[in-house]
């Protein structure tokens, strides 16, 4: 059934490879360090959520136990929260340092720590992972909190990857040779739950 979405995933996984390859003097996340998956809203198209659950029962029965009031938890915090306000959170599919289903993870969570575009009033601007600010990933680049964008130069890196991250970009610009495939709807990781689950 996601054998199409494999093949992408290949595609994917090849490109982001060369990404931090390009940005390796600003790339310092090793095994053991959780920081994007501590707090956010972790977009997932409904594929990726299918994909990412299709592992789940492979679990063993006490991490799915755990996950299960993890997210439960999680849900009950969403429905306190303010209705106006986004919810970010931990990702519950996180157990001691380690994402459980890892191999199956979202495009979001594939390229988490690299610094990439955003269109802002029709001009390119850089953003940074949040782990900037705490001396990890592009942390060389910030001068007084603002890009420093000679810096990029100065590492010998010509520039931060040249376009969006977003899945959007990913379905438009590299889904070539992978006809056929569906993402779906895209919403924040915890809306694929629902409070029974
Ligand atoms: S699915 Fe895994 S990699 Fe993605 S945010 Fe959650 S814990 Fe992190």
């Amino acid at each position: 059934m996601f054998k199409l979405y494999e093949k992408y995933l290949e595609v994917i996984d090849k490109y982001l490879k060369q990404c931090f390859a390009s940005q390796s003097p600003f790339i310092h996340c090793k095994i053991g360090c959780t920081d994007c998956c501590e707090l956010g809203e972790y977009p997932f198209s409904r594929l990726e959520a299918e994909y990412l659950m299709a592992g789940f029962p492979l679990l063993p029965a006490e991490i799915q136990t755990e996950i299960k009031k993890q997210i439960k938890n999680l849900l009950q915090q969403k429905s306190e929260h303010k209705k106006d306000e986004r919810f970010l959170h931990r990702c519950p599919f996180l157990l001691d340092k380690k994402c459980v289903l890892y191999e199956r993870r979202g495009i979001t969570c594939r390229t988490f720590g690299l610094a990439w575009f955003e269109e802002v009033s029709g001009k390119k601007v850089v953003k940074l992972p949040e782990c900037s600010k705490i001396g990890l990933n592009y942390s060389e680049v910030l001068d007084n909190g603002e890009v420093d964008m000679n810096k990029f130069n100065d590492n010998g890196v010509l520039s931060p990857i040249q376009h969006s991250l977003s899945l959007n970009y990913f379905e438009h610009e590299l889904l070539r040779g992978v006809e056929g495939i569906e993402f779906g709807e895209i919403r924040p990781l915890l809306e694929w739950f629902n409070a029974n689950h």
